[in-house]
């Protein structure tokens, strides 16, 4: 599959103690993730906020979990397998 020159790709980063989202094509756009943004970043990566199949996407409380662990979760979940890892921006660096 070749790659259009459209397709902006992103990779979660560290500098030991932050996470952080940089865009590809230009280094110098970034934004430092937070309990603000680690569960709509981490779901574009694959995680589920709760596994026994409820429809919430970490932001609200589901019957199972409160926010708060979903934001533990999801961060827990980008430091353990995403850093370096990259996806095609879902739309976070448009010019
Ligand atoms: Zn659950
Ligand atoms: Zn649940």
């Amino acid at each position: 599959m070749d790659m259009s020159e459209n397709t902006t790709t992103v990779t979660v980063k560290s500098d030991g103690d932050r996470l952080m989202i940089v865009c590809d094509r230009d280094e110098s756009k970034f934004f430092v993730l937070d309990y603000d943004s680690y569960c709509s970043v981490a779901r574009y990566y694959g995680w589920q906020p709760c596994k026994h199949g409820c429809e919430t996407d970490g932001s609200v409380n589901c019957s199972h979990h409160k926010t708060h662990e979903f934001e533990l979760s999801a961060e827990k979940f980008l430091w353990d397998n995403c850093v370096g890892e990259s996806i095609d921006d879902p739309g976070w660096f448009i010019d």
